[in-house]
């Protein structure tokens, strides 16, 4: 995980906000029209959409940001040869900043389908104008402006389901601790909220939403929108993974009309990786997310529309089938109508087969190894289950910030199932302690955390035998106990490195990820849903100053994506 020391607005201001030359407005000209505003007037308000990219020919302008408080934060003032925009003004959304003309002000206004028309035609300034919104949307990302404010008790699954969401989709947010955080207790006072109905979201707009689910947050923030009926796309992409976003990308460089379809976020399976070191040109690696944003950016580019979340749960073939058109039905009931459609939906994910999986799962459990839950298991003990790619890659992230990684494989060795670089990394590393012919039996815990694990050898009939452990789980008595097992670090344990029968009662932070298919080799296996990936949840809150940490990361994912 990167967290960046100095924001991007210190060390990359000149790319961020450049100044265009008159000769090069010149040229943009024809892709706008020019419109004046008095002094005081907005020519954008956080949460409505506004006009498009804005080149500032006279005047000035005050970009700020506001809070939920209603205090103004001043980010920038713009003035003539400068542009006002971000990331928003390419796909034509709401807008996450405020900005306000200081006097009188001439500016030339761009809309989003001509702002696109402008990075296709114009290839050297769109690089420059490209990299700058991204570089602005990674600034409001590293301090959490324009997006909502997630309110609840840090660690809480649905806490972390909404800020993973919104990371994913690389959306600026706040997550703010109910606990612990004095705005936090002020808003729920203020809005009345019961513990019960925790947590809420403040989105920018004001609208209040009381643990509300992927789309009803994403219609909120207008980040998806109602699709048009009546429209008929050339292609209709449904997944935005790799090989979706691909799909839309060649197909709209040839100028089709593309809509891309996905129930969760941009990235797929990809976006999760914690750092992609097999992907054609770029030796040093990538983290998956940094590579699908700059797919997911480079699609908007060229045009492509995107509908994230939307679950497509019907297809239609046409009665005729020269002529005719499928049919996509959505979750939400919409429909989509399209020439053509690919599928690229992916692998749907094993879970493994254990009682009270259920009872852990978004709290204790998880199926990535992204910052966010590297940050809730930092310092502490994981188990991680599966010997895949994915599963050596969490290995290798999390062993950097956790005190120790128990990696539970089925098969006899990591070299049947995990590629040759991954297997010599993680033999390098000293806190990863590596468990083979084992299959996870059993979880314990209560109230969604997860306190042990148990396992047993993969080929012996024999049930667990708890009664022969060594490891002394300790019945959670209250936080303060927990504290004094993680301050150990470990449960007097005997068993693990002999690989017996045994019991994992380390931290709640317990990770697994999926092994690829039993006894499989690489082949095809990234196809299977092979990445599961179970975290113990603790109830330690991230105190507030943690909080700025934790928008940084995804910021910083997405600061590679502009280089
Ligand atoms: C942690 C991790 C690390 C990895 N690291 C590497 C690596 O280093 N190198 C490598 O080569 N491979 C790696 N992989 C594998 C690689 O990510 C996958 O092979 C790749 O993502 C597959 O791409 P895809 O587009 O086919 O499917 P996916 O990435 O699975 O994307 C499918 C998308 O379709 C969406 N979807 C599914 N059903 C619907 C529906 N009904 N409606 C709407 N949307 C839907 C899903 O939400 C998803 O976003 C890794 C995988 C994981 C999980």
């Amino acid at each position: 995980m990167s967290v960046p020391t100095h924001s991007v607005i210190d060390t990359r201001r000149p790319q961020m906000f450049p100044t265009l030359e008159l000769t090069e407005i010149e040229r943009l000209r024809r892709f706008g029209e020019v419109r004046s505003y008095g002094a005081g007037e907005a020519l954008a308000k956080v949460g409505a959409v506004g006009h498009g990219l804005a080149i500032i020919l006279a005047g000035h302008v005050d970009i700020t940001q506001h809070d939920q408080w209603g205090r103004r934060t001043p980010i920038v003032t713009h003035g003539p040869g400068s542009f006002m925009g971000e990331l928003a003004q390419l796909a034509g959304r709401p807008a996450l900043v405020d900005a306000y003309a200081q006097g009188p002000v001439e500016a030339l206004i761009i809309p989003p389908e001509r702002l696109r028309a402008l990075l296709v035609a114009e290839a050297e300034l769109g690089e420059r104008i490209m990299r700058a919104l991204i570089l602005r949307r990674v600034g409001l990302l590293e301090t959490g402006a324009g997006g909502p404010v997630i309110v609840g008790h840090a660690g809480n699954g649905d806490v972390l389901r909404l800020a993973g969401f919104l990371s994913r989709n690389g959306h600026p947010h706040q997550s703010l601790d109910a606990d612990t955080d004095p705005e936090a207790k002020a808003l729920i006072e203020r809005f009345h909220i019961d513990a019960g109905q925790l947590p809420i979201v403040l989105c920018a707009g004001g609208q209040l939403l009381r643990n509300p689910g992927e789309a009803e947050l994403a219609r909120c923030i207008g980040l998806v929108g109602p699709i048009d009926p009546n429209r008929v796309y050339d292609v209709a992409v449904v997944g935005a993974g790799p090989a979706g976003l691909a799909t839309a990308v060649y197909a709209a460089s040839e100028g089709l009309s593309v809509l891309v379809l996905d129930c969760r976020a941009f990235g797929g399976q990809a976006g999760a990786s914690a750092r992609i070191e097999n992907y054609l040109g770029f030796p040093t690696g990538i983290t998956g997310m940094a590579l699908m944003a700059r797919a997911y950016n480079q699609a908007q580019k060229f045009g492509v529309e995107m509908a994230i979340p939307d679950e497509v749960i019907g297809l239609q073939r046409p009665d005729d089938p020269d002529h005719g058109r499928f049919v996509l039905t959505l979750s939400n009931d919409e429909r989509v109508s399209a020439r053509s459609v690919v599928v690229a939906s992916g692998a749907r994910y094993r879970r493994i087969d254990v009682e009270s999986l259920d009872a852990f799962e978004a709290s204790s459990v998880h199926y990535w190894a992204s910052p966010l839950e590297g940050k809730l298991c930092a310092g502490q003990e994981v188990a991680l289950v599966g010997g895949g790619n994915s599963a050596g890659q969490a290995v290798v992230y999390l062993a950097s910030r956790v005190a120790k990684v128990w990696l539970l494989v089925r098969g006899p060795d990591l070299a049947s199932s995990m590629s040759r670089y991954l297997v010599d990394r993680i033999a390098g590393l000293s806190n990863v302690e590596v468990v083979t012919r084992v299959q996870v039996s059993g979880l314990e815990g209560g109230d969604g955390m997860l306190q042990a694990i148990r396992w047993r050898r993969a080929a012996s009939a024999e049930e667990v035998r708890q009664h022969r452990l060594a490891i002394r789980v300790r019945r959670r008595a209250g936080r303060q106990e927990f504290r004094v097992d993680r301050r150990r670090r470990r449960c007097r344990s005997s068993t693990v490195g002999d690989q017996s029968p045994g019991r994992f009662c380390r931290r709640r932070r317990a990770v697994e990820f999926g092994q690829a298919g039993r006894g499989g080799g690489r082949r095809g296996r990234a196809a299977r849903a092979d990445a599961a990936c179970l975290f113990g949840r603790g109830r330690r809150s991230l105190a507030p100053r943690r909080r700025s940490r934790r928008r940084a990361s995804s910021a910083g994912r997405w600061r590679r994506c502009a280089r």
